[in-house]
């Protein structure tokens, strides 16, 4: 089996659905498993509407309604001469959505998050499963939830890798062309579950991995992975060839093309990651499999935007030492900060933190009665493996303040003020 996956922007209309099946005939489609994500920009909008629900559950949440309509339309441009039955497919799923939404009791926001969030995956599948049959493709439905099992921890599941590889291996390996869902799976009590956000890759990597595929491709808008995010840096370069170790360092430290906990499995079973693009499917792109750690061997540019730098000294001059920094670790866990960077010396203590879940305000109220604690806002974190003197030039001709750096032998970091 060969297990490819498509991202929400390469089926965000009509003709990326079409483009898709393009790619399939291009590169053949025979014993294949696509993974699909939700269309365009589906899941942000089904975040809204959650939010608009828990507003005011006694009205219908006002963007379900263009939702549905950006869903139809692009149905009606797939089959524009002939009534398809994914038109009823498309209306009975937002009538469960509806219906979930006015009989459901639970006040808890991430279980009510993944019943609904869901939504974008079961129709993007629904639409393309529909259009590969009406294009005389052999394609196969497969509903995720019965495959991937996981914990009840909604919004950001962790798998349960026994049970998941049996049932993928019972369910998807039968078909030669099978279309499933990204990101979502289920708990014991069969309630929807997802991976988190961006992790249709991770979902890519479970299926190859439960199939032993020969190899995973996930289809991008640039043509692989390139040494630093082409919206954000200028003259990237492709990167032909990566190391499983390298590609989860770049992933670790915020490479998104590729979703940090997507390599893991494929490295256990040597399974090549290839990332290429949707729009020049016969292109090289990139393979991330044993072998050279990095061809070119370049710098790699990464930048975290709007992190935030706790600066921390002692009230009292006493030293920064393992009592203390394990009550602020403690503390970094309690309130959801995930941690980019630290370093300390014998007195002061600096740490910069993703305000994720913006609860930075109480957090730092309960540091200030311990520490000296100095709050830098909306600063930009650059990390750049394989640093060399053109990429120390990069950061100094950025003409902004350092305000930390940080340097080991394979990687520089440097927190910008911006
Ligand atoms: P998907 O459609 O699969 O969700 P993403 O938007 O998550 O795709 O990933 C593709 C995007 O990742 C690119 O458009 C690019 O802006 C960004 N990106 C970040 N870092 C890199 C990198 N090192 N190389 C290539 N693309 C990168
Ligand atoms: N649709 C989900 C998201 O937008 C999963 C994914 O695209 O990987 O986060
Ligand atoms: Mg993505």
């Amino acid at each position: 089996m060969k297990v490819f996956k498509f991202g929400g922007a390469s089926v965000k209309d009509a003709a990326g659905v079409i483009n898709l099946v393009n790619v399939l005939k291009t590169i053949g489609y025979k014993d294949t498993l696509v993974v699909v994500s939700a269309m365009g920009k589906s899941t942000n909008a089904l975040e809204d509407i959650i939010k608009q629900y828990f507003q005011d559950k006694s009205k219908t949440p006002s963007s379900i309604l263009p939702l549905k309509e950006y869903h139809l339309q692009i149905a009606k441009d797939l089959f524009p001469d002939q009534k398809n039955e994914i038109i009823d497919v498309i209306h009975e799923l937002f009538e469960e959505l509806l219906s979930f939404l006015k009989s459901n009791k639970s006040p808890d926001y991430s279980f009510v998050y993944d019943q609904v969030v869901s939504f974008g995956e079961l129709l993007s599948t629904k639409i393309i499963h529909h259009f590969l049959r009406h294009q005389g493709l052999e394609s196969f439905w497969l509903d995720a939830r019965n495959c991937i099992k996981t914990d009840d921890y909604y919004r950001s599941a962790n798998l349960n890798w026994d049970v998941t590889q049996s049932n993928i291996q019972l369910q998807g390996g039968n078909e030669s062309l099978v279309v499933t869902q990204g990101f979502i799976g289920s708990n014991s009590n069969n309630f929807t579950t997802t991976l988190g956000r961006e992790g249709s890759d991770y979902s890519a990597a479970i299926f190859g991995y439960a199939l032993n595929a020969e190899s995973v491709t996930i289809w991008k808008d640039v043509p692989g992975v390139l040494n630093g995010d082409p919206r954000e840096f200028q003259n990237t370069q492709l990167l032909n060839q990566i190391s499983y170790r390298e590609a989860i360092e770049l992933a670790f430290y915020g490479a998104s093309v590729i979703h940090p906990k997507t390599l893991q499995p494929l490295q256990r079973k040597e399974i090549p990651l290839y990332v290429k693009s949707f729009e020049n499917p016969l292109a090289a792109g990139t393979s991330v499999s044993k072998g050279k750690t990095l061809d070119p061997h370049i710098p790699c540019y990464i930048v975290k935007k709007d992190q935030v730098l706790i600066q921390l000294s002692s009230i009292d001059f006493s030293f920064i030492v393992e009592e203390n920094i394990s009550y602020i670790f403690g503390l970094l866990h309690e309130y959801q900060m995930p941690v980019e960077l630290i370093q300390n010396s014998a007195i002061s203590f600096s740490v910069c933190v993703n305000n994720k879940y913006k609860r930075l305000e109480e957090l730092v109220l309960v540091l200030r009665s311990r520490f000296n604690v100095e709050v830098t806002e909306a600063v930009d974190l650059f990390t750049i493996r394989h640093f060399d003197s053109k990429a120390s030039q990069f950061i100094n001709n950025k003409g902004k303040q350092i305000l930390l750096e940080q340097r080991t032998s394979e990687t520089a970091q440097f927190i910008i003020k911006t």
